[in-house]
């Protein structure tokens, strides 16, 4: 296999007594859909949480491409290619769907949030903000305040707002949380689409929607990883089904 895109190895994180990532190690090749599953509290937030560097290892190492970020800063990351969705809404509710998406391209291109500028630079983020916008389909709710739109469309717009970053991989944090079962659908066929551009590691319980669209398949346990591979064997691994997906908590939309 080709270098790695991402690799994590050994990474460990401790908040007091709680091993919430337990020497975690796995790699997502370029152009992967790399899933993450695992029971409530098995330390998936957390392991995206230390890949953006919001949360820093207290051992352990991180590569992105041919470098070691372990210790780099979130924002360094940031600008060397990596996007998170959160799990909780990050968006400005006051302010529309475009401004949101410029807004951030804005903070990524090294600017501290700024409303007036220069003329020429803010119609270039614009013009940016408009297409990835489009990119989720939500162009034609480019002037409506986020707080007017549905919660499918905020997920959308979350999207979006990564995707302005123009990352190497994105990170998404449960996108189908709350979403009805047309707006899953479209959420899939919507990320069916991106994983043709871009590197997605996925957190998400929503196994259909994971078997759908995961290449690979990481299955963390109380912050270790139990087993990882292609859908199909995860699905057949007995230790997998013992601990998670014969579970209630996983989301099976078709039981
Ligand atoms: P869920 O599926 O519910 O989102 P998760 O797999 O994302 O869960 P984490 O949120 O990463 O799990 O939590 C892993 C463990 O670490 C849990 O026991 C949690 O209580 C603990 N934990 C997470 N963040 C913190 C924190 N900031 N301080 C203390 N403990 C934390």
């Amino acid at each position: 296999m080709a270098d790695p895109l991402l690799r994590v190895e050994n990474l460990v994180k401790r908040f007091g007594g709680i091993v919430a990532t337990d020497h975690v190690t796995l790699d997502v090749a370029q152009g992967e859909l790399h899933a993450i599953i695992g029971p409530n509290g098995a330390g998936k937030t957390t392991l995206i949480s230390q890949l953006t560097g919001q949360l820093l290892a207290n051992s352990g190492s991180i590569r992105l491409g041919d470098q070691d970020i372990t210790r780099v800063p979130a924002w360094r990351r940031s600008a060397l290619g990596l996007a998170r969705s959160f799990q909780i809404t990050s968006l400005l509710l006051d302010f529309t769907a475009i401004d949101n998406v410029a807004l951030a391209a804005q903070a990524h291109d090294g600017h501290s949030f700024r409303f007036w500028g220069d003329a020429r630079k803010e119609a270039r983020l614009r013009h940016a903000a408009r297409a990835a916008l489009e990119r989720v389909g939500l162009a034609h709710r480019a002037d409506v305040p986020v707080s007017r739109l549905s919660h499918g469309e905020q997920r959308e717009l979350e999207l979006a707002v990564a995707l302005a970053t123009r990352p190497r991989l994105l990170l998404l944090d449960e996108p189908m949380a709350g979403l009805g079962t047309s707006e899953a659908a479209r959420m899939v066929k919507l990320l069916q689409e991106l994983r043709r551009e871009v590197t997605i590691v996925l957190v998400e319980h929503d196994m259909d929607a994971v078997f759908a669209l995961a290449d690979r398949i990481t299955v963390l346990v109380y912050g270790r990883v139990i087993a990882s591979g292609a859908p199909a064997d995860i699905r057949q691994n007995e230790d997998v089904r013992r601990a998670y997906l014969g579970d209630q908590h996983a989301v099976t939309r078709h039981g």
